[in-house]
């Protein structure tokens, strides 16, 4: 037992544990290679970014170079006649929110930049109204009529006769406003609207005194008189005119300028709306009034932008630039600007100064960072990481996300990149979750063999199941084998010596009487009989075995082999006290059987009622015919099979493990024996039993037997 242990612990280790060490080594290839994986997949992100970056690198390059091209063809122009041209470049390059003239690093302009307004103080003078006006003694009069006598009559009798003699369009102006405003002082504000109207159409631009032009003035105040005169739509149409012009730059206005022209006239559009006069569609005006507010918030927006751009960004570029555009040798250099509350993308082009002549001036754009990122990032990162593993989010420098990928971004960041010289100064994040373990062993190099690896674990496993099961039932035959030949050396040797003792009994003549005689001679018999069973049990099963057993088939009539048999037997138990009874069901037809063999397997089936018979003495043969079937039944009513035994009963050497069993004497062979004869005869046989009642074991024959091997 304990050899056999260690056979299958030696064997078990010998395929085992090398299993496990390669098992493990498939294991470490296989991490292996997920690392191999993620590099790789890592190095395509980087590859794909890099794409991403340089598209919008280009995108960016372009404008550039259109920019520097222009400025190289308008060198030595003055920067005001550049205009057109550079109005072309912006308006074919939707990446340009605004170009910039950079003046000695002192100074910055936006010549083409639409502005709703100018900072305070910033608007530069327009042509000043001639100084004639003053002196002009028709004027001089009327003012003092105006002013000092409050005569508003003869005053603007005064202003109509100054008006015939002025020829100047922007006196003409000046004098119509001054009767305007003598008109209203006297009551005609009838006669005024229609000079303001007059003024409007024809001198709006005319720039007064302090550099504000006439028109906002004298369109607030045809809202404002509209309004007195009950003209309510008129009024409307007035305010609403006036902040589409404001809205339309019709007028160059100042920041304050401009806010009060615009309070103004919202303030009398809401007022008029309030009351709500009769006979206008509100509707229609409540809708633009509206719109305009919206333009209103946005160009605001855009100018505040702009104004503080061109405020501040000198200095802000003089200190990123100055000496650092030597160094480079680029024509243009690439900023990410913060201004105020905003951020810019900006290029400057330096054009070549002629040489010993060397000039700080330059010209940049501003790059659209919606438009860059909306027509530029967005398609290069949709075209290089479509849907999948990998997901992406572009931050800004205060790390909101400014541009994320379809599915949200998820897991680790695997990979971050930025853009050249930082402009824009977005982050790129990509991330990827990690390679799953079993998709990278399908899918690695080393899969194959990984897999052929596993294969040949399986089969080594399989194996080892297999031999240990096989040696575990060769070491329990063995132990079979052994318990055998010691029962069956004493199965011989008991009868033997009974027979011995017997013979030289009666040889002497020392049996008293006839009877004990005889006795002693059914002894004799019964003995040779069960070592004449052993033997032929033995050999034949060796026969069957090796193959060299032949059965001979002979129509039998097996009644009669039965009652042979039965008889037989009968005779030689007799004195023991058992009955044996045969009961054989209807007439039995001749069967094809080998007649040595069915009569031996019947034998032993009745020699077994026998042995384990216990204190019961009856035994039951019947034969019958069951459909095309022969049915042979041996009962009995004595010990009876325990169940965990009733499967084993017809293997090789096999004795069932009951107190009975061990003390009757046995070889483990009979009914091997029986199950192989009734095999030969392509019967099939079973057993039922149950402990202590006693068992049946049946056989059933087929009826038209072939011929027998
Ligand atoms: P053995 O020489 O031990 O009788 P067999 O092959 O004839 O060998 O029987 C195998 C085992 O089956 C026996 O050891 C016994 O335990 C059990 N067995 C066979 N026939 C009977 C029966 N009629 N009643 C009870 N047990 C039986």
């Amino acid at each position: 037992m304990q050899k056999r242990r260690r056979i299958v612990l030696l064997f078990g280790l010998g395929i085992v544990l090398p299993s496990l060490l390669l098992g493990y080594l498939a294991f470490r290839g296989i991490q292996n290679d997920r690392a191999l994986v993620e590099k790789e997949r890592l190095e395509d992100t980087r590859r794909a970014a890099d794409r991403v970056t340089r598209a919008v690198d280009d995108a960016i390059t372009a404008v550039e170079e259109a920019l520097t091209k222009t400025v190289a063809e308008q060198s030595g122009k003055p920067s005001a006649e550049s205009a057109p041209a550079l109005e072309k470049l912006a308006a074919g390059n939707p990446l340009v929110e605004q170009v910039f003239y950079l003046k000695d690093f002192k100074e910055v302009r936006l010549p083409l930049a639409e502005l709703l307004y100018v900072a305070d103080g910033r608007r530069e003078a327009g042509s000043s109204p001639p100084a004639s006006l003053n002196g002009s003694t028709e004027m001089q009069v009327a003012q003092q009529l105006e002013f000092q006598q409050k005569d508003y009559p003869r005053a603007l009798a005064g202003y109509q006769q100054a008006l015939k003699h002025v020829n100047d369009p922007r006196l003409e102006g000046l004098v119509l406003n001054a009767i305007a405003r003598v008109q209203r002082k006297s009551g005609l504000l009838k006669d005024a609207v229609s000079t303001y109207e007059n003024i409007v159409r024809h001198h709006g631009g005319i720039i007064i005194p302090g550099g504000m032009p006439l028109g906002p003035s004298a369109s607030l105040e045809i809202c404002v008189l509209s309004r007195e005169i009950g003209a309510f739509a008129k009024s409307l149409q007035a305010s609403l005119g006036l902040y589409r012009s404001l809205l339309g730059r019709e007028w160059t206005l100042e920041r304050a300028e401009f806010d009060f022209f615009v309070q103004r006239a919202k303030t009398l559009i809401e007022e008029v709306l309030a009351m709500q006069p009769p006979g206008i569609d509100l509707t229609s005006i409540r809708g633009e009034f509206q719109s305009l507010g919206v333009k209103e918030a946005e160009q605001r927006n855009k100018t505040e932008r702009m104004i503080a751009f061109e405020q501040d960004a000198a200095p802000v570029l003089e200190a990123k630039l100055r000496g650092g555009m030597d160094e480079t040798n680029r024509s243009f250099s690439r900023l990410a600007l913060d201004i105020g509350s905003h951020s810019y993308f900006v290029s400057i082009v330096r054009p070549t100064a002629p040489p010993g002549n060397p000039s700080d001036a330059a010209w940049g754009t501003i790059v659209d960072a919606e438009r860059l990122r909306e027509n530029s990032l967005r398609p290069a990162l949709r075209d290089h990481f479509p849907s999948g593993e990998t997901t992406w989010a572009v931050k800004g420098k205060d790390g909101a996300v400014v541009l994320s990928s379809e599915n949200p971004p998820a897991g680790p960041v695997t990979f971050r990149t930025n853009f050249v010289s930082n402009t824009p100064d977005w982050t790129l994040e990509f991330h990827q979750p990690p390679p799953r373990l079993i998709r990278t062993f399908l899918l690695s190099r080393r899969g194959l063999y990984s897999f052929v690896f596993l294969l040949i674990a399986g089969i080594l496993v399989f194996g080892l199941v297999l031999t240990i099961r096989s040696v575990s039932h060769e070491l329990e035959l063995a132990r079979m084998k052994s318990d055998f030949v010691s029962t069956v050396s004493h199965e011989f040797k008991s009868p033997l010596t009974s027979i011995r003792q017997l013979a030289e009994m009666l040889q002497s003549g020392r049996v008293p009487s006839e009877e004990r005689r005889q006795q002693y001679y059914d002894v004799l018999l019964e003995q040779s009989e069960r070592l004449a069973l052993l033997t032929d049990n033995i050999l034949s099963l060796a026969k069957i075995e090796e193959g060299r057993a032949e059965f001979v088939f002979e129509t039998t009539d097996v009644s009669a082999l039965l009652t042979s048999v039965v008889s037989s037997i009968q005779e030689r138990v007799r004195h023991e006290g058992f009955d044996i009874e045969l009961k054989a069901q209807g007439p039995i037809p001749l069967v094809a059987v080998d007649r040595t063999a069915l009569s031996q397997a019947i034998t032993n089936l009745i020699d077994n009622a026998i042995k384990y018979s216990g204190d019961s003495r009856k035994v039951v043969v019947g034969a019958s015919i069951e459909g095309q079937s022969l049915a042979i039944a041996v009962q009995d009513f004595g010990a009876g099979i325990k169940k965990e035994d009733i499967d084993r009963v017809f293997e090789r050497f096999f004795r069932g493990g009951d107190e009975l069993t061990r003390t009757v004497k046995g070889s483990g062979l009979g009914l091997t024996l029986v199950k192989e004869i009734v095999k030969a005869h392509r019967g099939r046989i079973q057993v039922e039993s149950e402990p202590g009642k006693g068992s049946m074991f049946s056989i059933r024959l087929p009826l038209a037997q072939g011929k027998g091997s």
